[in-house]
């Protein structure tokens, strides 16, 4: 997972501006009336119409007066709804535009539609503020409350605590900031073993059984992004800067507690996220770097190198049995075996196209899922590269798009059926651990590599995943760090979060080049702590879903079905589940975990 992760729910990049930030995972349900969901559709034959914006403006400004003047609670009731109608229109379309765009990321007639609507959505965001502005100052927010449960009036304010017209043309430049980086690494071409392949392809050799060809994979790797260093260091830049203005331009002294709001956090800060970081340290540290002497005996070298880490066996790791097609028909016998619930998902998922998983060129490099709320369809994009990966790809996004099916189904409002992402990893990861029992028909024999690899691959992911927090929050108190001594602080973050990582004739590397890679901290400032707090809440569910399989996934299907409508710690408690950040918990979570890995590294000496 260090080097190919790629979990992302995607659209944070429309989510984060206020205008439907609500809607940042997924879509939303119409139980009150609503348009009748579509039957036969498949993704390839959806037309795409480009969103109206103007009349979608005039519309919200005719609801916020309906709003203003609205004479009970009744009224504004109606009026939420038929604005979640024309929100989830809107966002059907913007979706299937991104989606295509990523599909095919020189189709000039897609790109077309995403930059303009880059361009023109931030325009309409006072539009929305002045709608949500109306609904907080409305008198019936009491009624609304018991309603919709506080957590509505919770968003609203926060929406409004984190915009201001003045943020506008600095959301249009960082669009078109974070799509240049997009484009930057969808456009990689890579000189390797006869072949030209982009950043996902050069991976694969990551696991190949000969060192020399791993070291030199991984070296052509690093040069990718030295060589475009430069253009790098300019984007981000300038990131940087335009978001500590826009932090200033909402009268805080940093970007950073504006990052906090955009992640939707209501319910815990900075001090209790380092708290986290510390107990990883703390716990998860040490664990690693025995797993990786381990790793280093059993691949008879003598310690692990970058290069190494992702070659668990020496005899090679698991790779999947069969293709795509097989791949996809064997999961959907195991969704069929893990629940009913699960069963009826991925049938609706298959007959309606909504999986684009095979590795072609010019497909945008990554992988996300997200959702069509006109047709409470998700959506999951990947690009198999016939490594364990892509049975990551159909446990995690299939996880994400499962909690999205059940979400749009069971959620009254659109803003309740999109979650924010420090919950819906826990959808994801914890899937990945459902899965595992059916290792075996992906992997055949090679099933207990898969567990194996995959188990420690989520656990010396978390290390990397708070020095990528860790490194932003650093990168945000000092914006006047130069572009080397910001690459410079992530060299000391490995120091301190991964001291067992070691590069060969690799200047670049030794000096902190490997931030660069992760798309997160271009694109979405302070996510990457989300998929290590959800981490613990999988692993926790790993370890009851193995003492009661039943009431482990009942608690899971609570927590899908709930959505966003409650704030962090609420939806924590609708699963049963920690909350991480108390001291103790980090080590309680993944105890079963650390077990099983600690016991089969014993089995394997
Ligand atoms: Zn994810």
């Amino acid at each position: 997972m260090t080097y190919n992760t790629v979990y992302d729910i995607i659209l944070p990049k429309y989510g984060k501006t206020p205008l439907l930030n609500k809607m940042s995972q997924s879509g939303h349900l119409q139980k009150q009336g609503g348009a009748p969901i579509m039957k036969n559709f498949t993704f390839g034959t959806l037309e795409y119409v480009r969103p109206d914006v103007d009349a979608f403006e005039e519309k919200l400004k005719g609801f916020t007066e309906r709003i203003k003047n609205a004479k009970s609670y009744a009224e504004v009731k109606a009026v939420i709804l038929e604005n979640d109608k024309v929100m989830s229109s809107l966002y059907t379309m913007l979706t299937v535009a991104s989606i295509r765009n990523t599909l095919n990321t020189t189709d000039e007639f897609y790109e077309k539609e995403v930059a303009f609507t880059d361009e023109r959505l931030p325009a309409a965001a006072p539009t929305e503020i002045a709608f949500t502005k109306a609904i907080l100052d409305c008198p019936f927010t009491k009624e609304l409350e018991e309603d919709l449960g506080k957590e509505y009036l919770v968003a609203a304010k926060r929406s409004l605590d984190r915009f201001n017209d003045k943020l506008v043309p600095f959301m249009q430049e960082e669009n078109r900031l974070t799509t240049e980086y997009q484009k930057l690494m969808a456009t990689a071409q890579i000189e390797f073993d006869g072949k030209t392949l982009n950043l996902y392809g050069i991976q694969k050799y990551f696991e190949n059984p000969y060192r020399e060809v791993r070291r030199a994979a991984f070296k052509k790797y690093s040069e990718f992004y030295e060589s475009n260093e430069e253009r790098l260091e300019n984007i981000f830049s300038k990131l940087v800067d335009l978001r500590t203005r826009m932090g200033k331009a909402l009268g805080y002294d940093t970007f950073t507690p504006l990052g906090y709001l955009q992640q939707g956090r209501s319910d815990y800060g900075q001090r209790e996220v380092a708290a986290f970081r510390e107990q990883v340290r703390k716990e998860i540290v040490p664990l690693c770097e025995k797993l990786y002497e381990a790793q280093a005996k059993r691949i008879g070298v003598d310690r692990v190198m970058a290069y190494d880490e992702k070659f668990v066996f020496p005899d090679g790791n698991a790779e999947p049995i069969g293709d795509e097609a097989f791949m996809v028909a064997e999961a959907q016998k195991m969704y069929h075996d893990i629940s009913p619930e699960t069963g009826e998902f991925i049938d609706f998922m298959i007959e309606h196209e909504l999986m684009d998983l095979e590795n072609k060129p010019n497909k945008a490099n990554t992988g996300y899922m997200t959702s069509l709320p006109d047709y409470k369809a998700p959506f999951v994009f990947s690009c198999f590269n016939h490594t364990i990966f892509d049975m990551e790809v159909l446990s995690h996004e299939l996880g994400h798009a499962f909690a999205g099916y059940r979400a749009m189904r069971h959620q009254p409002i659109i803003d309740y059926a999109g979650v924010s992402t420090d919950i819906a990893e826990i959808h994801s990861m914890s899937m990945e651990q459902f899965c595992y029992p059916y290792a075996e028909r992906f992997f055949g024999d090679k099933a207990d590599k898969y567990r194996f690899q995959h188990l420690q691959e989520a656990i010396t992911f978390v290390p990397f995943g708070v020095a990528v927090d860790e490194f932003q929050h650093i990168i945000y108190e000092n914006p006047n760090l130069t572009p080397k001594e910001r690459t410079y602080e992530w060299h000391k973050l490995e120091e301190k979060y991964m001291p067992w990582r070691r590069y060969t004739d690799d200047p670049f590397m030794e000096r902190g080049g490997y931030w660069y890679h992760k798309i997160h901290i271009f694109l979405y400032p302070f996510y990457y702590i989300n998929y290590t707090l959800t981490t613990m809440g999988a692993m926790e569910f790993k370890k009851r879903y193995a003492e009661d399989k039943k009431k482990a996934f009942a608690d899971y299907l609570a927590l899908c079905d709930a959505g966003g409508s409650k704030s962090y710690l609420e939806l924590l408690k609708v699963a049963h589940l920690r909350v991480p950040f108390e001291d103790g918990s980090v080590k309680e979570a993944i105890s079963y975990a650390k077990d099983i890995l600690l016991d089969s590294i014993e089995k394997m000496k």
